[in-house]
């Protein structure tokens, strides 16, 4: 008598390390503790070895990662604001084309769910065709998963094309919202971004249920709006199921080496490491007052550096590919100078084993969801130098509600994004490292890690509210 097969669920991540690895680290769980198989689909663009290394470290015979046909990037123009978008768009199409056909490969009858994130939504089609329930995992916070509901809502109240968005913006049972804080995607409404980005939220009451990377201690209010507000009923929101922090867990032993070594070497908590998503990238007078700023400070730190651009976000579809010598980047005699306190790294390092080391003391991070959970799953204080997508919303989250970062000024009063001087990067570091202010946000830091771990055991209420669902799709519900 063969063995009943293991229920299937099958996996689909919009591009970007940002949203595959959370879905991955989730897949990864549903295999090892809850017992089933997984289809992971990958979008392939052929240029983010970082992304290709990390899935790569983590095999399991029951995880199995199919790559879908490989995106055409050549016409995209990597220092575009707008290309997350226009790669979204390509990739788009090639579900549209591919998706049946591999779904239909997997053995049906045990297929039991599906899993995107927010903006994979063009799966819809093809699951629907198949009745195959789809859920999505919203890999940001509560607090934008809550804005993300009630936009379309918003959008049909503010009917004037050129009108902007009520300031604050209130969703119900929620912090208000700083309209400078959110990204241009979500505000201005004369761009394309802000349609595609539209669409795909208006579609986020069509699945099943919601996961979102966070829980209860670390966004209680978000939260309680979300499962207790009568608009979110009122809406017929999904279900929302918190079940962070859905983290990275292991590095590529070999990129850890060089730098762990170098760690080894410190003192307790006394390193600031600074690097800035898989996308960030600053520009050369930026980078240049940065490096000021660190040697000013005389703190220890690990330096992640890249290419300079004018555009915020310009590694990310490239992300550790770059191989120049980072320190043609920086200031003449930096690197010599700075070499007892300091290591500089060139383009990507192993940012989970660099946060989980005792001598790393700060992060200076631009704020990106996994980044961030990275961090207070490490019990780290924060840097918040956000640049892209939802980061200044977090930033502010992360300082004036969770009371575990100190904004960097990157904004201007009109909300755009400003210079900041080597004087001030110094202040800020200092802050962090010198101040009482500090030891308040690292002990705060320390407090929330330890829950997060706590939540993500057994009896955790992560832990057990995504094994109800797992328990529920296994009975067929
Ligand atoms: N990351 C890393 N090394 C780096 C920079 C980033 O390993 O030098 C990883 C980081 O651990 C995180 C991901 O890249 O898992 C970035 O995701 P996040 O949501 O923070 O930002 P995004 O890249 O989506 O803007």
């Amino acid at each position: 008598i063969g063995e009943t097969p293991k229920p299937h669920l099958a996996f689909l991540a919009s591009p970007g390390i940002g949203h595959t690895t959370p879905l991955f680290e989730l897949a990864s769980r549903l295999v090892t503790q809850h017992n089933f198989q997984v289809t992971f689909l990958v979008i392939t663009t052929g240029s983010t070895p970082a992304q290709t290394e990390y899935l790569n470290a983590n095999p399991h015979p029951d995880l199995h990662i199919v790559n879908l046909p490989r995106v055409d990037i050549s016409p995209l123009v990597s220092n575009d604001t707008t290309a997350f978008v226009r790669l979204c768009i390509i990739a788009e199409k090639s579900i549209r084309t591919s998706l049946s056909s591999v779904l239909s490969r997997i053995n049906r009858p045990t297929l039991r769910a599906f899993v995107i994130d927010v903006f994979s939504t063009d799966a819809f089609e093809a699951c629907n065709e198949l009745s195959i329930p789809v859920y999505s995992f919203f890999t940001s916070t509560a607090a934008f998963l809550a804005f993300s509901l009630y936009l379309p809502v918003l959008h049909n109240h503010v009917k004037d094309e050129t009108c902007d968005l009520p300031d604050p913006v209130k969703v119900p049972g929620c912090y208000p919202i700083r309209t400078r804080d959110l990204t241009g995607m979500a505000t201005n409404r004369s761009m394309d971004d802000y349609r595609w980005f539209l669409h795909h939220v208006s579609r986020l009451t069509k699945v099943t249920g919601i996961f979102v990377n966070s829980w209860d201690d670390l966004e209680p209010i978000s939260l309680r709006a979300l499962l207790h507000e009568p608009y979110f009923r009122d809406i017929r929101a999904p279900p929302v199921y918190p079940i962070g922090p859905v983290t990275k867990r292991t590095e590529p032993e070999e990129s850890c080496k060089k730098i762990l070594a170098w760690l080894d070497k410190q003192p307790k908590e006394s390193v600031l490491f600074v690097t800035l998503g898989s996308g960030g990238t600053l520009t050369s007078e930026q980078l240049t007052e940065l490096a000021w700023g660190l040697e000013l400070s005389q703190q220890r730190f690990i330096l992640v550096v890249r290419k300079p651009s004018d555009c915020a976000a310009a590694t990310f579809f490239s992300v550790g590919s770059d191989k120049d010598d980072p320190e043609v980047y920086l200031p003449k005699g930096f690197v010599e100078r700075t070499k007892r306190v300091g290591l500089v790294v060139g383009s990507w390092a192993p940012q989970v084993a660099v946060l989980s080391h005792r001598a790393t003391g700060a992060f200076l991070s631009h704020c990106g969801w996994n980044s961030t959970l990275e961090c207070v799953k490490h019990g780290v204080p924060m840097i918040a130098w956000p640049m892209y997508a939802e980061q200044r919303m977090n930033a502010t989250m992360l300082s004036d509600e969770v009371g575990i970062a100190v904004k960097m000024p990157v904004m201007g009063d009109g909300g755009e994004t400003v210079m900041v001087g080597r004087k001030e990067i110094e202040r800020v570091v200092r802050v962090v490292f010198e101040g009482g202010e500090g030891g308040k946000m690292r002990f705060r830091a320390r407090e929330l890690g330890a829950s997060g771990l706590d939540s993500l055991s057994r009896g955790g209420s992560s832990y057990e509210t995504l094994a109800r669902v797992a328990e529920s799709w296994k009975i067929g519900n």
